[in-house]
């Protein structure tokens, strides 16, 4: 009984070894076209808001792509078309997205999006309540997040007994779950104390090279973006094209505690400064 119950419930996709392990290869950049393609992509909405003037980008599998830009630039704008909430007015954008195991987009917003009637550890499984099959996670697979992130005490907590970086973990787990090739994230930390920023950053970082995700974060946080990024690009005024792309140098096992105090971070810091202050003055 117990075993014909078992049978319904996936295997855990963080666990495993060898011929055990369930495959959840992401999509292979080294052997085929970039995860995401964005060819001369410009946006104009029905009322003639012209917001994207005229992107081109690629972004490689597990790369970590932050946008800067002067408000109103379109940021938001790009992530939509990127999630294909919407389609581009202009160009084009090619996603080879979901691999074997892998669910292709999820994103995360500025706002508070918890379930408030739903337990910890039930947002966090969330998406395979709504999948179908058995509306079951893999076993272990929540807990196993949970755990990456130091929150398994707190598995049963309901939101609003969590502190706001708390929250924001919840929030970044329940669009991790699903294991997405691609991450989208619209400024989501802004509303944090700067402690609580820079460990919610070592968690998401070490999430996300781990899981080999892929990610586009919109920030106004220029540190948040160096901190996070393998690339940063600096938008224009709206119609947005990308004035500046400028790589991150630091690597997968970055310290976010150490780097702030590198040279070579303030330098980075002041590159990006001085394009960013172009924009906005
Ligand atoms: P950002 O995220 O960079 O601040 P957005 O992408 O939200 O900018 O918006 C870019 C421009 O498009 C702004 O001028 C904004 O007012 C306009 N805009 C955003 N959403 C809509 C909409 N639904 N209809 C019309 N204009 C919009
Ligand atoms: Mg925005």
């Amino acid at each position: 009984m117990q075993q014909a119950r078992d049978a319904t419930v996936p295997r855990n996709p963080l666990s495993g070894s060898g011929a055990d392990r369930p495959r959840v290869k992401a999509y292979d950049a080294t052997t085929s076209a970039p995860l995401i393609s964005v060819r001369n992509v410009g946006y104009t909405y029905s009322d003639g808001t012209r917001a994207i003037g005229d992107l081109s980008f690629d972004l490689a599998a597990g790369e970590m792509l932050t946008i800067v830009g002067p408000s109103g630039c379109g940021k938001s704008t790009l992530l939509r078309l990127i999630s294909e909430l919407r389609r581009p007015t202009q160009g084009t954008i090619a996603r080879h997205l979901g691999g074997v195991g892998r669910h292709q987009c999820s994103m995360v917003f500025q706002e508070d999006t918890l379930l408030p009637w739903r337990t910890v550890e039930e947002n966090v499984g969330l998406y395979y309540r709504f999948k179908g099959d058995s509306g079951t996670a893999p076993r272990g697979h929540i807990a196993d997040l949970l755990a990456m992130v130091k929150l398994s005490q707190y598995a049963k907590f309901y939101p609003y007994q969590l502190s706001g970086g708390m929250k924001r973990r919840v929030a970044v787990l329940t669009a991790i779950a699903p294991l997405p090739d691609l991450l989208l994230l619209d400024e989501p930390f802004s509303a944090l104390d700067e402690p609580t920023r820079i460990a919610i950053h070592s968690d998401l970082h070490m999430l996300i090279k781990r899981l080999n995700i892929a990610a586009v974060l919109v920030t106004h946080d220029l540190t948040e973006a160096i901190s996070l990024s393998d690339r940063v690009f600096i938008l224009s005024r709206p119609p947005a094209f990308i004035v500046e792309e400028v790589p991150i140098p630091f690597g997968t096992n970055r310290n976010m505690y150490d780097l702030r105090d590198d040279p070579a971070f303030l330098a980075l810091y002041g590159r990006l400064w001085r394009k960013l202050k172009e924009q906005i003055a």
